[in-house]
């Protein structure tokens, strides 16, 4: 299993590189791997484990991130602002975007990401509201692959297009803007009320 000593940082230059595609059928090598990303997903919704295995909870984590530049990650994010918090669990293996919106968002309090452990707040990172792609997955059952071509809008498609973007050697923080320099059509994702949030706390 991975733990945080083995997340390469921001400043490594691996994580600038562009990844390989992987080689299908999986090699014993790259269903470890995928095998790895996948498990530290599921430790990452314990509390309890992360704390145990000293982890950083994340809801994506791509090959490049432990040192294995190819085209593979995984994500197992919650769409919340969906009313059936829908999940988005996937293995995905040389992804394609195909198409994406014109219509660009954001989340209102920036993105994170295991590889960076600065502090971003008060930038956030500009995506495209849908996307489209094509895509292996994994199934972490059976370890069969089906091409598939998924349709993602607004919370899974931001963490499929940060996820992807490390394929590509790209990390968030290359793409951070103060919310007042960006273009003045971009939306928010959703709305953070300041008044709920003190609230809760
Ligand atoms: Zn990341």
């Amino acid at each position: 299993m991975y733990l945080d000593k083995d997340i390469v940082k921001e400043g490594t230059a691996s994580l600038n590189e562009k990844c390989e595609r992987v080689r299908l059928p999986l090699s014993q090598n790259d269903l470890e791997v995928a095998k790895n990303l996948f498990q530290y997903l599921v430790i990452s919704e314990n509390e309890e484990m992360c704390t145990k295995y000293g982890i950083r909870p994340g809801v994506g984590i791509a090959a490049p991130q432990v040192g294995q530049n190819i085209r593979m990650f995984a994500m197992n994010a919650t769409d919340f602002l969906d009313e059936k918090q829908t999940k988005y669990t996937f293995l995905v293996i040389n992804p394609e975007i195909i198409w994406k919106s014109q219509e660009m968002t954001y989340l209102p309090g920036g993105e994170g990401c295991l590889s960076v452990t600065r502090p971003t707040e008060g930038l956030v990172t500009p995506r495209h509201l849908k996307i489209i792609a094509k895509c292996s997955l994994l199934d972490m059952g059976t370890l069969k692959i089906k091409t598939v071509k998924l349709t993602l809008f607004g919370y899974p498609a931001i963490v499929f297009q940060h996820e992807y973007d490390h394929l590509d050697g790209i990390l968030y923080t290359s793409k951070m803007f103060k919310i007042k320099d960006l273009d003045q059509n971009i939306q928010p994702l959703y709305t953070i009320n300041e008044d709920e949030n003190e609230e809760e706390e």
